[in-house]
């Protein structure tokens, strides 16, 4: 297999990265004179760890998985844009994603000038493998897959996604940030086994801190040692550090949160089915439906009046007249509803 470190843009492997205050220094001190600090306004006075060791601990242990293969980022916005850059020649080097998937690998291949190529996936929204392996050749370095996938909201086939880690040369990222509602599924039990793996989770949804931006990353040691060496140095701020902390102590309501969402998310698909208008709901692991629908647009619009947001997915390929409808609260949901029963 091609190594990691010849996948590496050149002036990312020869970089002398920013040596911290906080990163030459490590022991036990009392005092510290060494950053420019104020040494008023305790605990905000200081620059946050650079590594986050203490909440990297906590996720570790979470998800069973060594403090050394973790990454944590400002959501995981922050890694999806890391790899482009630390990939990706602009101009010559390629990745590939999925259409139709999330918005945002589209928007950081074209801020750092980078050929996104796309592969449908089939009607039934799984892996075109040999759709996907064709669309490579020797500059593609980046294949994201997103499982659940947004917007269509289904879990893709685990033996697709093994046979593009088997056969495709450059690295393949598997962005599970809705895993929490598709218990089971999750390739991180696997991480080990594959050098080429990256695997993005966040606590923007499950977790319900979308506020704090806190993403992680899941890689080999020589994945993640690349986007601690380009990272801003001190991309994770003092009050999500700790606000993450006491979340982390938090896990049985979490688990409410997801048995609760996931009930509610199978009860709207069997009262929404019964609408005149609703065409088919797709299944959906995750905390969201994507509904086809007679006229999306019209519903969406409707909606709107009603001081109800749900998302028109209507001009995404395979997804014409369809909305994504976000699971909230049992009394935003029955909102939802009772807006619909007055169309009828
Ligand atoms: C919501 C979402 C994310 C979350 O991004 P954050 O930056 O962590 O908030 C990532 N990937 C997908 C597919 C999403 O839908």
């Amino acid at each position: 297999m091609t190594t990691i470190k010849n996948l590496l843009r050149k002036n990312i492997s020869n970089l002398h990265p920013y040596s911290s205050a906080r990163d030459e220094f490590t022991g036990e001190a009392m005092v510290f004179l060494d950053a420019n600090e104020n040494p008023f306004n305790e605990p905000y006075n200081r620059y946050p760890d650079p590594l986050q060791k203490k909440l990297k601990e906590k996720v570790a242990e979470l998800k069973n998985i060594p403090a050394e293969n973790i990454f944590l980022g400002n959501g995981s916005d922050e890694p999806i844009d890391l790899l482009i850059r630390a990939f990706c020649e602009p101009g010559t080097d390629n990745i590939i994603t999925i259409d139709p998937t999330y918005g945002m690998y589209q928007v950081a291949a074209d801020i750092s000038g980078v050929e996104l190529r796309k592969v449908a996936l089939t009607t039934d929204f799984q892996l075109d493998t040999d759709a996907i392996l064709q669309a490579t050749d020797t500059n593609t370095k980046l294949i994201f897959l997103c499982s659940p996938n947004n917007p269509t909201g289904n879990s893709l086939e685990k033996e697709a996604i093994l046979r593009l880690l088997n056969h495709f040369k450059g690295i393949v990222i598997l962005d599970e940030a809705y895993t929490d509602f598709a218990p089971g599924k999750s390739l991180l039990p696997d991480l080990e086994s594959f050098s080429n793996l990256i695997i993005l989770q966040t606590f923007s949804k499950a977790w319900g801190m979308a506020g704090i931006r806190l993403g992680m990353a899941f890689a080999s040691t020589e994945i993640i040692e690349i986007l601690n060496k380009i990272k801003y140095p001190y991309n994770l701020n003092v009050l999500t550090q700790q606000k993450a902390l006491e979340l982390l102590n938090n896990k049985e309501t979490v688990k409410e949160w997801i048995k609760l969402l996931i009930a509610e998310r199978e009860k709207m698909a069997e009262q929404l089915k019964e609408f005149p208008f609703v065409v088919k709901i797709y299944p959906s692991d995750a905390n969201f439906l994507l509904i086809k629908m007679h006229d999306a647009k019209g519903i969406y619009n409707y909606l709107v009046e009603k001081g109800i947001i749900v998302r028109d997915r209507s001009s995404v390929h395979l997804c014409d007249n369809s909305l994504r409808i976000t699971i909230g609260t049992p009394e935003e949901n029955n909102k939802l509803t009772e807006a619909l029963n007055e169309l009828i």
